[in-house]
């Protein structure tokens, strides 16, 4: 079943129309990527209102919708909504700043408009439940940022900077095949790597460091996600010590990880045993998030989150510690939710590699 249709079958009996104008949500209903433009998808009909750039473009490529070039928005908005009778109209109240709200309850006065958010949990619930295809966009993009891990390991030496890593990572998922071409992922090493979302600096590797890597392709607009953190040379015990919590956390969350967990238990799978072990406040972001058309979607794992799986969710289990001014280890892991568990689509090894 299309995206839109999904979502036509998903719009509460009282939603009659929905407006979506961010790119992610854009994309994720047609299909095509652009920097402008607005869907509108009423139970019966759906439009893809976009300027003279894109028009070509998308009268190829958008199949499940009618494509209309932009001339003035709200004045088509209005007309194609009394075309089918309706008076009210839903906003993705989560992309819409004030500003824009305001100008569109003026420039659609008579309509309802309806930013309380249902739009915005319809849609988040759609696209925390993807279907095989979206399924496998995610594998391709993985097995791709699994083929760059693999490749990195032998390109690390000391003497490299931190920066000279990410080109390279870039640079090989790139040649691999990956659609994302900005290359800001982490690499943190030694001291660095005891910050979560340190970017890559000048910094020098050096014998002995721990160099934490967390990067993702992109296919067919879906995202991968991964973290790795590997040792240069050799390992000092406590490096490995906290290596292995950090493993071992993550084991602890897989082991709750099925249909109807609530992802604040797993959350707590993984926090329990790294605070057990010594590490409180070590610990300081949530456990995992979904993702797919964006980096960072719902539902996640983290503290409290009384949110429960559903099968088809794409989402990372990344527990880490970090140590600061010392060092840090994070693995981040992406999985599908299964009927039975879980599917783990990331395929490089946990065990620390020494390099
Ligand atoms: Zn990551
Ligand atoms: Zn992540």
């Amino acid at each position: 079943m299309n995206k839109i249709t999904k979502l036509q079958q998903a719009m509460p009996p009282a939603m009659e129309a929905a407006l979506l104008c961010d790119g992610a949500n854009r994309f994720y209903l047609t299909g095509m990527k652009s920097s402008a433009g607005a869907v509108l998808v009423t139970k019966k009909s759906a439009w893809l209102i976009i300027d003279f750039r894109y028009i070509e473009a998308a009268e190829k490529q958008v199949k499940d919708c009618r494509v209309v070039e932009e001339k003035n928005r709200f004045e088509q908005i209005r007309e194609l909504l009394a075309e089918e009778g309706i008076k009210g109209l839903s906003i993705h109240n989560e992309v819409v700043s004030l500003g824009e709200y305001r100008r569109m309850e003026e420039a659609l006065a008579g309509i309802t408009l309806d930013g309380s958010g249902a739009l915005s949990d319809v849609m988040g619930a759609l696209r925390s439940q993807k279907d095989e295809d979206e399924i496998d966009c995610h594998r391709q993009a993985q097995r791709i940022t699994d083929q760059a891990f693999d490749h990195i390991c032998g390109y690390i030496r000391p003497g490299l900077t931190e920066t000279d890593v990410a080109r390279e990572i870039g640079v090989t998922m790139a040649a691999l095949g990956s659609e994302d071409k900005h290359f800001n992922f982490i690499v943190a090493s030694g001291p660095n790597s005891a910050l979560p979302h340190g970017v890559a600096t000048k910094r020098v590797i050096e014998k002995g460091d721990l160099v934490t890597m967390d990067f993702g392709a992109v296919y067919g607009g879906y995202m991968a996600d991964m973290t790795r953190t590997v040792a240069v040379g050799s390992v000092a015990p406590e490096k490995r010590a906290v290596y292995e919590t950090v493993k071992e956390a993550q084991e602890r969350a897989f082991a709750c990880i099925r249909p109807g967990a609530v992802c604040g238990d797993v959350d707590a799978a993984a926090r329990d045993y790294i605070y057990s072990k010594g590490y409180k406040g070590c610990f300081s972001h949530g456990l995992g998030h979904s993702l797919g058309v964006e980096i960072h979607e719902n539902p996640r794992f983290r503290e409290g989150s009384t949110d429960r799986l559903r099968t088809g969710t794409v989402i990372t289990v990344e527990p880490g510690i970090y140590l600061k001014g010392r060092f840090g280890v994070r693995i981040e892991d992406m999985v599908v939710i299964r009927e039975n568990g879980f599917e783990n689509l990331t395929k490089s090894p946990r065990e620390l590699i020494i390099l």
